[in-house]
């Protein structure tokens, strides 16, 4: 129909390899997961990456900010879902009001939350966070006993959970994972301490999963490894997922470009010799980075072949050499395999200067997505 996108670029996610992913973290953890998909699912599409989580029975979402909550919720979306991100006192009610669990980061956001829940008549389900080495939000563990006090003695809250984040786990020689597990583990003895119920406690995110069992604790935070990349080329794949994620487009222009003359924005490389020169229409508008200007590689017939020139907002353009050949409509991958070749997010991620995360997240709305 004229509504369906015609666009030569998509986005393929294959939902069962994702399904599989879970299955394969969950067998290797034995315990619950909690499925980090904030960022649009690390650009895999939120809504249906949190539809087919809820239909695998995951037990929990991660989000990072309310909007992204509410979105889920509107979607249909019934399984609990918490907000990581720091929050501000006007946004409480909103979680409250669609059933998002609060990540509750001190003693002053405690009391903004139990506010609000007491206006609405209505408990707050909250997540107690622990800074253990990070410094971004929470209660540094060596002075979280008032907030976890004041956390148990409240009408309006009910304490589900309690975290912490590990700002070195990608990296399996790491010291700072055992030392934030300590001090983690001793914020939450506090709760023994003063004989209150112990809440779920939950600290590994994807490299804690792959590197660090004694980080498991009741329940994990994978977010990357979901989607079958590694937080680190230097990390270990302990866990067999697989990327979930292809980028495709197509060839829509073929040309001979004479000896010498050059291509692109700033007429930055121009071939020793004639060459065989394809468009691809995709650049940084839609998220593709710049910086693979004249580094960066796809896959056309199923052989790797260099960008050359500067990158386009909305194009750009590929080498064959003089030998190579490819017609228009041959499809170009940019992430994924053809022929028994394959580019990943984490080859992508080393030519542009940046690591996986990044890559996944830029891909933008203009890109559309389809699920298999
Ligand atoms: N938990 C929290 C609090 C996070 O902020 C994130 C993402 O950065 C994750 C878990 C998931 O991390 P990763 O994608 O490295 O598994």
């Amino acid at each position: 129909s004229d509504l369906m996108s015609q666009r030569p670029t998509r986005i393929v996610v294959d939902l069962d390899v994702l399904g599989g992913n879970l299955r394969a973290i969950r067998a290797h953890v034995g315990v619950p997961v909690m499925a980090i998909v904030k960022a649009n699912a690390y650009g895999h599409g939120l809504v249906p990456v949190a539809h087919h989580l809820q239909a695998q029975g995951v037990e929990q979402l991660g989000v990072a900010f309310v909007e992204e909550g509410m979105a889920l919720r509107r979607a249909g979306i019934t399984v609990p879902i918490l907000v990581l991100g720091g929050i501000l006192g006007r946004q409480v009610a909103q979680l409250i009001q669609h059933d998002l669990e609060i990540t509750v980061s001190s003693l002053d956001k405690l009391r903004k939350v139990e506010a609000a829940a007491e206006r609405l008549g209505r408990k707050a389900v909250i997540h107690l966070k622990i800074d253990t080495g990070m410094e971004r939000i929470g209660v540094h563990s060596y002075s979280c006993a008032p907030m976890i006090e004041a956390a148990v003695a409240s009408q309006w809250c009910e304490i589900k959970g309690v975290y912490s984040h590990l700002a070195c786990a990608d990296d399996p020689a790491s010291k700072m994972t055992a030392q934030q597990l300590e001090r983690f583990l001793d914020a939450c003895a506090h709760f023994e301490r003063i004989g209150a119920p112990m809440p779920i406690r939950h600290l590994a995110n994807s490299g804690g999963v792959l590197h660090y069992p004694e980080t498991w604790l009741d329940m994990v935070r994978p977010g990357i490894m979901l989607y079958g990349v590694l937080p680190d080329p230097a990390a270990h794949r302990t866990v067999d997922v697989k990327p979930a994620l292809s980028l495709i487009s197509q060839v829509v222009y073929f040309k001979t470009v004479p000896a010498g003359h050059p291509v692109g924005y700033g007429a930055t490389w121009a071939p020793e010799r004639d060459t065989h020169i394809v468009t691809v229409p995709i650049g940084y508008g839609d998220g593709y980075p710049r910086a693979l200007s004249n580094c960066g590689e796809v896959l056309i017939r199923g052989r790797r072949r260099p960008i050359v020139g500067r990158l386009c907002m909305d194009q750009f353009m590929v080498d064959l050499g003089p030998d190579g050949s490819a017609y228009v409509e041959d499809d170009v991958v940019l992430i994924g395999t053809q022929d028994g070749e394959t580019i990943s997010v984490e080859d992508v991620a080393r030519r542009a200067g940046t690591i996986g995360y990044e890559i996944l997240t830029r891909l933008n709305e203009r890109v559309p997505r389809e699920y298999r």
